[in-house]
């Protein structure tokens, strides 16, 4: 009989939030550590397998976040090229032959989808088991094939996907997900009535087995409109949003940041991904002098290569490791937003504003 080794925890509701514990496959492949591409340069160091280890993925103009622990495996979003994908997966010894416990796509735009297609690449045999979407309604092929892979895996019973506007499949805006290390996602209920597809970004929040010793809060492409609803449910105590390091909204668009929202998350990093030349002049200075204003260095792929977070589980600071040095730092297709919405902020005096070549919104 197939059954998924996932259990599906009423029995944790007293411990946990939660929805799903990853149990222990004796068949999984732990994640390996290897060399990086081009220079020799390690992705972030030796790993021990209870360490929580959060890799932002280099992948250019979009989002990809692979996080291991304990030998759990979760990806949330795929960025937007699949041979980028497969080739940080291959790097890392997680190409073939292995389990992707958990995806997350945080919202239905190709800068995020179109790397998760090479999951479903029949010449990987990739087992993934978890997806979770808002399942939005969309004209876009590529999407729709996306869509029928996993809709016909999940007819199969391998696969179980989740809407995201109900992640647990029990009216509860947050889901729980519990990997073998101990550390938790928890995967937050988007905006449901935004017409804005970054607006509804479904959020993640990592929290470390000790959830004293660290937290992430990812919260996609949301703009100002969904942060601002977030503060309307309540998002800030409940799962809460205060974190050790904060994946920039929308690639470090102005849209996605206010000084409110920094002095909620109040981190300590942020990490921005984004691509080397990208039409939308992101990172906008206006978030930059905002993450300065609050304090906040970061770093960025598209300088700082992949980005390695590890909370060893022997204990000790976590750390923040980029596969190229370099901190805060400029990036050539930078510019200040001349958005109304972004009028305000203090970036706008930046001496390199220009108009945007193009207005488009990823
Ligand atoms: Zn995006």
């Amino acid at each position: 009989m197939r059954r998924s080794p996932l259990v599906i925890a009423a029995v944790l509701a007293a411990v946990v939030i939660v929805g799903v514990v990853l149990a222990r496959r004796a068949s999984h492949r732990t994640a390996v550590v290897t060399t990086g591409p081009g220079g020799g340069t390690s992705l972030g160091g030796p790993t021990a397998p209870g360490d929580l280890v959060i890799r932002m993925l280099d992948v250019g103009q979009g989002d990809a976040t692979l996080i291991t622990n304990g030998g759990s495996v979760a990806l949330v979003d795929g960025g937007p090229d699949q041979n980028a994908l497969g080739a940080r997966l291959d790097a890392l010894g997680l190409g073939h032959d292995t389990t992707i416990d958990v995806v997350v796509l945080s919202h239905a735009h190709a800068d995020h989808y179109m790397g998760l297609r090479e999951l479903f690449a029949s010449r990987r045999r990739l087992k993934v088991r978890y997806v979770f979407e808002n399942r939005d309604a969309s004209t876009n092929r590529t999407l729709a094939t996306l869509r029928d892979s996993i809709i016909a895996r999940a007819r199969r019973g391998e696969l179980t996907y989740r809407d995201s506007d109900d992640p647990c499949g029990d009216g509860r805006p947050v889901c729980t997900i519990t990997m073998r290390g101990g550390a938790r996602l928890e995967v937050v209920r988007p905006d449901p009535s935004s017409k804005d597809p970054n607006d509804r970004s479904t959020a993640v929040k990592i929290v470390a087995a000790d959830s004293s010793r660290f937290t992430m809060w990812l919260a996609g492409d949301a703009e100002r409109e969904e942060l601002a609803w977030f503060d309307q449910v309540g998002y800030p105590t409940q799962p809460g949003m205060r974190a050790d390091v904060l994946k920039a909204d929308h690639h470090g668009s102005c849209n996605g940041v206010t000084a409110h929202y920094l002095a909620e998350v109040h981190p300590r990093r942020v990490l921005v991904s984004v691509g080397a030349e990208n039409d939308y002049g992101h990172m906008h200075e206006q978030a930059k002098a905002a993450y300065r204003a609050a304090g906040v260095p970061w770093y960025r792929t598209d300088r700082n290569g992949t980005i390695t977070v590890r909370v060893p589980a022997a204990g000790g600071a976590f750390t923040v490791t980029p596969e190229h040095p370099g901190e805060s730092l400029d990036g050539q297709s930078d510019r200040a937003s001349t958005s109304g919405e972004c009028r305000s902020m203090t970036g706008d005096e930046a001496p390199n504003a220009q108009r945007p070549r193009r207005r488009r919104r990823p």
